[in-house]
């Protein structure tokens, strides 16, 4: 018996999200009294070893560039064996766009309970039972989980890293890895920007902006921040901004540390997209706007006069 971890990888190097998984794996394998382990497909640039100081015992390690690119099918089978090779009882992902992509056709796979977007250990008192948000974060609902293999994939930003010493096993395992379906013959990167889904810090703007001409705030202010930049549906239908920086419920969900909300209103179907960031600063000039209910803080007034001031107070700062 073991607690396996899906150590996600981009371009070589593991994602943040995934030393959340990780300490969370870890975490739960202290509380049943086992091990954790990793699985990490494809090559790597990253100490694999060094890994062990958030709780992994031992890596598996499909060092296959065949794994390089992602594709849902081979990666499930591939982590199949790793189960099987690790004894795995519980397996974890972080639910981001691979975990998913592959949790569930493992669960399939596996006929094993799923539980996506976890956001708490779970409570073995009494069974095994997972706290999970539902309704697009506006309740929780604890799921029991009572098959012989079970899943997990853990809401980013729900559980934080923690990064203490000891070093981890590091083991080839030789999986078979079949040819995929689906051929990448191109891969164009959207270059210079920081990856929405990653971000730490997010400005995001809304119809308030006006137009597609003012959006040099929304970018100066992202890039003094280090952030990337959002924005709301209706900005991206009437393409000012591109689609892949619409965040809600049919857009991007991110969690980033820090959202910055620029002149939107917090319709519900956006907040389903970023309700579960950690700090949100919303910037309206409607008292009544309903995103000052989700709001950490926020300001009243016109965003035409109020940005260009946090732009100059964040380059004096700097
Ligand atoms: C099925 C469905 C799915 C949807 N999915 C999504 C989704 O994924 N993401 C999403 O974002 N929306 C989604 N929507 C749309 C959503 O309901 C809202 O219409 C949308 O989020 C509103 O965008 P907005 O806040 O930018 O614009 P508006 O609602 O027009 O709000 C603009 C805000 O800017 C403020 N403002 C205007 N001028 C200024 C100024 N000068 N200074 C300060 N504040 C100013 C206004 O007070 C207002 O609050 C969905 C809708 C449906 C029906």
């Amino acid at each position: 018996m073991s607690v396996l971890i899906f150590i996600d990888q981009a371009e070589g190097h593991v994602k943040k999200a995934s030393l959340e998984a990780i300490t969370y794996g870890a975490a739960i394998a202290a509380q049943l009294n086992t091990t954790a382990e990793g699985v990490v497909l494809g090559t790597t640039h990253e100490d694999l070893a060094g890994l062990g100081k958030y709780g992994v015992k031992k890596i598996h390690h499909v060092n296959n560039e065949a794994l390089n690119n992602f594709d849902a099918q081979v990666f499930t089978k591939v982590i199949a064996q790793a189960v099987e090779a690790s004894s795995a009882t519980i397996v974890v992902f972080s639910n981001n766009v691979d975990g998913k992509a592959i949790a569930p056709r493992l669960s399939a796979r596996l006929k094993a309970g799923l539980v996506a977007g976890a956001v708490a250990l779970p409570d073995t008192s009494n069974g095994f039972v997972v706290k999970k948000n539902v309704f697009s974060g506006k309740a929780f609902a604890n799921i029991s989980v009572t098959t012989a293999i079970k899943i997990i994939s853990l809401s980013p930003n729900a559980y934080k890293t923690v990064a203490t010493e000891g070093n981890a096993e590091v083991v080839p395992l030789n999986a078979v890895v079949d040819t995929g379906k689906i051929k990448i013959t191109a891969v164009h990167k959207v270059s210079g920007e920081i990856s929405l889904a990653e971000a730490d810090v997010v400005v995001s703007g809304g119809r308030g902006l006006k137009g597609p001409e003012n959006w040099g705030m929304i970018e100066e202010l992202a890039k003094l921040l280090h952030a990337a930049t959002a924005c709301s549906r209706p900005v991206a239908d009437i393409g000012w901004r591109p689609h892949h920086e619409h965040v809600g419920q049919t857009g991007l969900a991110i969690a980033p540390n820090l959202y910055i909300a620029i002149g939107i209103s917090g319709a519900i179907q956006h907040l389903a997209g970023v309700n579960r960031s950690k700090i949100i600063v919303v910037i309206n000039k409607d008292p009544e706007a309903p995103f000052f209910k989700a709001a950490d803080y926020g300001i009243v007034g016109d965003i035409f006069e109020v940005v260009p001031k946090i732009i100059e107070a964040v380059k004096q700062l700097k």
